[in-house]
């Protein structure tokens, strides 16, 4: 309330005296109003800072702690991809063409029930772009057989979903597959989609927000190996969270397992040790793996994370080098 609002409540009051009273009482109340409401206020920033210091501390502990289950595990059946994305995490525009063979598939999907005794809450099919693999179905009836009761979503640019047939739909459905397309500023007649998924009573939710114009990350690598990994590794939303399989190696997160595209299409030689996976077959237990993930991988040096950012649209790749440094 300012003076003139408050001049307008009290000028009926006839004695001048009881008139400058009640208005010195109300500038009183006004100003101690004001006093709260500064008080309150600096009062939510500190409650929304102890929080967000909070979950950041939470974040950087659950990293570095064992879980009781693995939450999801990516798998690119794979490698390539039909979209070229700049600076795409899992240098999916550089890969060659190749699949994961789906008998060691089927043996290491095996070995995981085996060694987890179904305890893996979710599996995430794709890579590259799985529907590239024209044997994409098949994959969902692996992963079903062994793991009743875990979710499988396959995660797609959905270019390809028209075109899929009618065995593809009924494996999503017997198989409880749901779709979880990532949306991108392409020409995709998601409407048609949409209605195929309906007619076959499968679930399609976009991973993105499909309301929110997808927007490119630049991944940035430190091509000397000098990062710290400690660092890296509690600071990184991939670590210890998008965990990636391929042929019985799991890794911590997607970087270390697809880099030979990397390497290959630059003539590169960023290594993958042993001490940056964990081999499936050589895990006597559960409790191994879940250990291994919260350890810093030697490969985070190569990560500049604290650099990685978005570049306020969503590009295509020219596929130089210059998407994974610091030198533009
Ligand atoms: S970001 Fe996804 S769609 Fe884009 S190139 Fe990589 S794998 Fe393909
Ligand atoms: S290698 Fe380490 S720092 Fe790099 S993305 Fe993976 S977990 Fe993060």
């Amino acid at each position: 309330m300012d003076r003139k609002t408050i001049d307008n409540i009290v000028w009926w009051i006839p004695l001048k005296k009881l008139r400058n009273s009640v208005r010195e009482y109300l500038l009183e109340i006004n100003n101690l109003n004001n006093k709260l409401e500064q008080i309150n206020n600096k009062v939510n920033i500190i409650e929304s800072t102890i929080y967000n210091n909070y979950m950041d501390l939470y974040g950087k502990i659950k990293k570095l702690t064992p879980q009781g289950y693995i939450d999801f595990i990516d798998i690119d059946i794979a490698r390539h991809c039909n979209l070229n994305c700049y600076s795409c995490n899992h240098f999916s525009q550089l890969a060659k063409e190749e699949y994961y063979d789906i008998e060691i598939f089927e043996n290491d999907i095996k070995r995981l029930y085996g060694l987890s005794n179904g305890l893996i809450k979710k599996f995430h099919i794709l890579g590259g772009e799985p529907l590239l693999n024209i044997n994409c179905k098949d994959y969902f009836y692996v992963v079903r057989k062994y793991f009743k009761y875990s979710s499988i979503w396959l995660i797609t640019n959905g270019i390809l979903l028209p075109k899929q047939d009618e065995s593809f739909w009924l494996s999503c459905k017997k198989n409880n597959v749901e779709i979880h397309p990532t949306k991108y500023p392409i020409k995709i007649d998601w409407d048609n989609i949409k209605r195929i998924c309906s007619n076959y009573n499968v679930v399609l939710s976009f991973f993105n927000n499909e309301h929110v114009l997808k927007e490119s990350v630049k991944t940035i690598l430190n091509l000397d190996g000098t990062s710290n990994v400690f660092d890296n590794f509690i600071n990184c939303y991939l670590a210890n969270n998008c965990l990636n399989l391929h042929n019985g190696k799991l890794f911590s997160c997607g970087l270390p397992a697809n880099i030979n595209a990397f390497n290959n299409h630059f003539s590169m030689n960023i290594k993958v040790t042993e001490q940056d996976y964990i081999d499936i077959y050589k895990a006597k237990d559960y409790n191994e793996i879940l250990q291994f993930l919260a350890k810093p991988m030697p490969f985070c040096r190569y990560c500049d994370i604290t650099k990685w950012h978005g570049i306020g649209k969503w590009e295509t790749s020219k596929r130089n080098i210059e998407e994974y440094t610091n030198n533009n």
